[in-house]
Protein backbone atom coordinates (compact mmCIF):
# COMPACT_ATOMS: atom_id res chain seq x y z
CA UNK A 1 0.00 0.00 0.00
CA UNK A 2 1.36 3.23 -1.49
CA UNK A 3 -0.90 5.61 -3.36
CA UNK A 4 -3.83 4.45 -1.32
CA UNK A 5 -2.73 5.97 1.95
CA UNK A 6 -2.82 9.38 -0.18
CA UNK A 7 -6.20 9.10 -0.50
CA UNK A 8 -7.04 9.55 3.15
CA UNK A 9 -4.86 12.69 2.75
CA UNK A 10 -6.98 14.19 0.03
CA UNK A 11 -10.46 13.34 1.72
CA UNK A 12 -9.34 14.62 5.10
CA UNK A 13 -8.16 18.26 3.75
CA UNK A 14 -10.90 20.63 3.73
CA UNK A 15 -11.60 24.69 3.62
CA UNK A 16 -12.70 24.39 6.83
CA UNK A 17 -10.39 22.63 8.96
CA UNK A 18 -7.31 24.93 6.82
CA UNK A 19 -4.69 22.15 7.40
CA UNK A 20 -1.69 22.15 4.72
CA UNK A 21 -2.13 19.24 2.07
CA UNK A 22 1.71 18.61 2.68
CA UNK A 23 0.90 17.83 6.77
CA UNK A 24 -1.49 15.38 5.70
CA UNK A 25 0.93 13.93 3.15
CA UNK A 26 3.15 13.74 6.21
CA UNK A 27 0.40 12.89 8.90
CA UNK A 28 -0.31 9.26 6.33
CA UNK A 29 2.84 8.12 5.72
CA UNK A 30 4.68 9.26 9.30
CA UNK A 31 4.43 5.11 10.26
CA UNK A 32 6.38 4.61 7.05
CA UNK A 33 8.49 7.70 7.42
CA UNK A 34 9.59 6.75 10.76
CA UNK A 35 10.48 3.25 9.23
CA UNK A 36 12.80 3.24 7.52
CA UNK A 37 15.40 5.47 9.75
CA UNK A 38 14.11 3.49 12.45
CA UNK A 39 15.72 0.35 10.59
CA UNK A 40 18.74 1.98 9.60
CA UNK A 41 19.27 2.20 13.25
CA UNK A 42 19.10 -1.56 14.11
CA UNK A 43 15.35 -0.61 16.00
CA UNK A 44 13.02 -2.21 13.60
CA UNK A 45 14.01 -5.16 11.39
CA UNK A 46 13.26 -6.49 8.24
CA UNK A 47 14.77 -9.12 5.64
CA UNK A 48 14.48 -10.07 1.88
CA UNK A 49 12.03 -13.19 1.86
CA UNK A 50 11.16 -14.21 -2.01
CA UNK A 51 8.00 -14.65 -3.05
CA UNK A 52 6.41 -13.92 0.99
CA UNK A 53 3.76 -12.12 -0.94
CA UNK A 54 2.39 -12.27 -3.96
CA UNK A 55 3.24 -7.92 -4.23
CA UNK A 56 6.68 -7.61 -2.31
CA UNK A 57 9.45 -9.83 -0.80
CA UNK A 58 10.02 -8.06 2.09
CA UNK A 59 9.66 -10.10 5.45
CA UNK A 60 8.64 -6.89 8.21
CA UNK A 61 9.05 -9.51 11.10
CA UNK A 62 10.13 -6.36 13.83
CA UNK A 63 8.49 -3.42 14.18
CA UNK A 64 7.23 -2.66 17.40
CA UNK A 65 7.92 1.24 17.21
CA UNK A 66 6.66 2.10 14.17
CA UNK A 67 3.72 -0.39 13.22
CA UNK A 68 2.32 -1.88 16.20
CA UNK A 69 -1.03 -0.85 17.39
CA UNK A 70 -0.03 0.77 20.32
CA UNK A 71 2.92 2.29 18.68
CA UNK A 72 0.49 3.89 15.70
CA UNK A 73 -1.53 4.97 18.54
CA UNK A 74 1.51 6.78 20.64
CA UNK A 75 2.55 8.62 17.14
CA UNK A 76 -0.70 9.75 16.15
CA UNK A 77 -1.57 11.63 19.78
CA UNK A 78 2.21 12.67 19.08
CA UNK A 79 1.66 14.04 15.85
CA UNK A 80 -1.69 15.95 16.94
CA UNK A 81 0.16 17.54 19.50
CA UNK A 82 3.12 18.43 17.59
CA UNK A 83 0.71 19.91 14.91
CA UNK A 84 -0.80 22.02 17.77
CA UNK A 85 2.45 23.35 19.23
CA UNK A 86 3.39 24.14 15.09
CA UNK A 87 -0.08 26.15 14.62
CA UNK A 88 -0.59 27.57 17.48
CA UNK A 89 -3.63 29.03 17.46
CA UNK A 90 -4.46 28.62 13.73
CA UNK A 91 -5.06 24.94 14.89
CA UNK A 92 -8.57 23.93 16.11
CA UNK A 93 -9.01 20.97 18.59
CA UNK A 94 -11.00 19.23 15.44
CA UNK A 95 -7.70 20.16 12.41
CA UNK A 96 -5.48 18.11 15.38
CA UNK A 97 -7.78 15.04 15.57
CA UNK A 98 -8.15 14.68 11.99
CA UNK A 99 -4.25 14.83 12.19
CA UNK A 100 -4.03 12.33 14.93
CA UNK A 101 -6.55 10.30 12.34
CA UNK A 102 -4.77 10.80 9.13
CA UNK A 103 -1.27 8.94 11.20
CA UNK A 104 -3.42 6.19 12.73
CA UNK A 105 -5.51 5.44 8.83
CA UNK A 106 -1.72 4.64 8.26
CA UNK A 107 -2.10 1.18 10.40
CA UNK A 108 -6.04 0.76 9.70
CA UNK A 109 -5.10 0.59 5.79
CA UNK A 110 -1.96 -1.78 6.68
CA UNK A 111 -3.78 -4.02 8.38
CA UNK A 112 -5.96 -4.86 5.91
CA UNK A 113 -3.25 -5.08 2.88
CA UNK A 114 -0.25 -6.70 5.10
CA UNK A 115 0.41 -10.37 5.73
CA UNK A 116 0.17 -11.13 9.94
CA UNK A 117 3.34 -9.05 10.72
CA UNK A 118 1.59 -6.04 12.41
CA UNK A 119 2.04 -6.68 16.32
CA UNK A 120 -0.71 -5.16 18.69
CA UNK A 121 2.01 -4.13 21.27
CA UNK A 122 5.77 -5.09 21.44
CA UNK A 123 5.97 -7.91 18.92
CA UNK A 124 3.46 -9.74 19.81
CA UNK A 125 -0.26 -10.82 18.36
CA UNK A 126 0.63 -10.26 15.06
CA UNK A 127 -2.71 -9.29 12.59
CA UNK A 128 -2.86 -8.31 8.73
CA UNK A 129 -5.24 -9.32 6.46
CA UNK A 130 -3.11 -10.20 3.83
CA UNK A 131 -4.36 -8.74 0.40
CA UNK A 132 -1.20 -8.23 -0.35
CA UNK A 133 -1.39 -11.94 -1.34
CA UNK A 134 -3.72 -10.99 -3.95
CA UNK A 135 -1.95 -8.43 -6.59
CA UNK A 136 -5.07 -7.42 -8.60
CA UNK A 137 -7.35 -6.92 -5.46
CA UNK A 138 -4.62 -4.75 -3.98
CA UNK A 139 -4.28 -2.63 -7.07
CA UNK A 140 -7.63 -2.12 -7.20
CA UNK A 141 -8.34 -1.25 -3.74
CA UNK A 142 -5.06 1.36 -3.96
CA UNK A 143 -6.88 3.52 -7.23
CA UNK A 144 -10.46 2.88 -5.96
CA UNK A 145 -8.92 4.59 -2.80
CA UNK A 146 -6.98 7.38 -4.67
CA UNK A 147 -10.27 7.93 -6.93
CA UNK A 148 -12.69 8.42 -3.85
CA UNK A 149 -10.23 10.32 -1.53
CA UNK A 150 -9.27 12.67 -4.23
CA UNK A 151 -12.95 13.55 -5.93
CA UNK A 152 -13.71 16.79 -5.20
CA UNK A 153 -17.53 16.16 -5.04
CA UNK A 154 -17.47 13.56 -2.80
CA UNK A 155 -16.90 16.64 -0.26
CA UNK A 156 -19.31 18.59 1.27
CA UNK A 157 -17.14 21.40 1.70
CA UNK A 158 -15.72 21.64 -1.73
CA UNK A 159 -19.45 23.82 -2.18
CA UNK A 160 -18.14 26.15 1.00
CA UNK A 161 -14.74 26.41 -0.37
CA UNK A 162 -16.51 28.00 -3.20
CA UNK A 163 -17.73 30.34 -0.81
CA UNK A 164 -14.34 30.68 0.77
CA UNK A 165 -13.03 31.43 -2.78
CA UNK A 166 -16.03 34.00 -3.20
CA UNK A 167 -15.14 36.12 0.22
CA UNK A 168 -11.14 36.19 -0.47
CA UNK A 169 -12.49 37.40 -3.98
CA UNK A 170 -14.63 39.88 -2.70
CA UNK A 171 -11.83 41.10 -0.25
CA UNK A 172 -9.31 41.42 -2.87
CA UNK A 173 -11.46 43.73 -4.49
CA UNK A 174 -12.52 45.74 -1.97
CA UNK A 175 -16.17 44.70 -2.36
CA UNK A 176 -18.50 43.90 0.21
CA UNK A 177 -19.44 40.11 0.63
CA UNK A 178 -23.09 39.07 2.26
CA UNK A 179 -24.92 35.65 1.87
CA UNK A 180 -21.75 34.34 0.15
CA UNK A 181 -22.25 30.90 1.06
CA UNK A 182 -24.53 29.87 -1.24
CA UNK A 183 -25.40 26.14 -1.27
CA UNK A 184 -25.68 24.58 -4.69
CA UNK A 185 -23.30 27.10 -5.91
CA UNK A 186 -20.33 25.83 -7.59
CA UNK A 187 -16.36 27.49 -8.36
CA UNK A 188 -17.46 27.90 -11.91
CA UNK A 189 -20.66 29.33 -10.85
CA UNK A 190 -20.20 31.52 -8.03
CA UNK A 191 -22.26 34.33 -6.35
CA UNK A 192 -19.85 37.22 -6.61
CA UNK A 193 -20.33 40.68 -5.51
CA UNK A 194 -17.99 43.66 -6.80
CA UNK A 195 -18.39 47.15 -5.50
CA UNK A 196 -21.62 46.77 -3.60
CA UNK A 197 -23.43 45.04 -6.65
CA UNK A 198 -24.46 41.44 -7.19
CA UNK A 199 -23.58 39.94 -10.13
CA UNK A 200 -25.71 37.33 -10.87
CA UNK A 201 -23.79 34.02 -12.72
CA UNK A 202 -25.64 32.87 -15.47
CA UNK A 203 -27.70 30.02 -14.48
CA UNK A 204 -27.97 26.76 -16.49
CA UNK A 205 -31.32 25.87 -16.73
ZN1 LIG B 1 3.30 1.11 6.75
Amino acid sequence: MFLGHYSVAFAARTERNKIPLWVLFVAVQLLDLLWAPFVFLGLEKVRIVLRITATSPLDLYYMPCTHSLIGALIWSALAAFVYKLMRGAKASSSAALIVALAVFSHWILDLIVHRPDLAIYDDTLKVGFGLLNYKGAEFAMEIALLVIGANPSSDPDHVLGSAAFVESYCRNHDALCRDCVCVGETKANPLLMENGDVIEPTRSS
